[in-house]
């Protein structure tokens, strides 16, 4: 059986596409690394989530040591029409990395299930990852089941976030305005 690092934006984007690469028989470990998720207590209140249902579903979790917002911001300031980009590339970077170093066949990410993500841009950036890697980029268009995905959290009474993550998404979430 093929084993799969899962990076992971958050547990309800998590719930159905675990359960997704699971029947297509492969083994799922989540792996938690969004240093782009501000401020800190919204980044400790979606993490707490995501343990609740890793341990619900009985799957290892890797959470990232630390917390890298500088680092985040160190890419995006100054090219924030952009940030999607830099931020997708950060996070799957690090997933591929963390892949290799821990012998995975795979990875892939739950920002695949999301239709308010920039889905193509997702598929070209794990594409070029595993490109330079090595590691295989586990693809699939589960934006239908964005929806199924929630319902299967409902009943767990998760934090369910209001906003994509960084603070111009969170600005952009309460305003209505769009960061050209
Ligand atoms: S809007 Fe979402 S995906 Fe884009 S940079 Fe912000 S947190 Fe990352």
């Amino acid at each position: 059986m093929k084993s799969v690092l899962l990076h992971a934006c958050c547990a309800h984007c998590a719930a159905y596409t675990i359960n997704h690469w699971r029947e297509q028989g492969y083994n799922i470990s989540a792996f938690w690394y969004n240093p782009n998720i501000h401020p800190y207590t919204e980044h400790e209140q979606r993490l707490e989530a995501m343990k609740a249902l890793t341990n619900q579903s009985k799957m290892p979790l890797i959470v990232s040591e630390g917390y890298e917002i500088i680092d985040y911001f160190r890419q995006v300031v100054g090219h924030e029409d952009q940030r999607c980009r830099h931020c997708f590339r950060m996070r799957l970077s690090r997933t591929a990395r963390v892949a290799l170093e821990r012998h995975f066949d795979a990875f892939t990410t739950t920002l695949l299930i999301s239709p308010h993500q920039k889905h193509d841009l997702i598929r070209e950036i794990g594409a070029a990852i595993a490109g330079e890697t090595g590691v295989e980029f586990l693809y699939a268009d589960l934006r239908k089941r964005y929806s199924d995905s929630r319902h299967l959290t409902k009943p767990l009474d998760l934090y369910r976030q209001q906003y994509c993550g960084c603070v111009y998404s969170e600005w952009e979430r309460y305003t209505n305005t769009k960061i050209e």
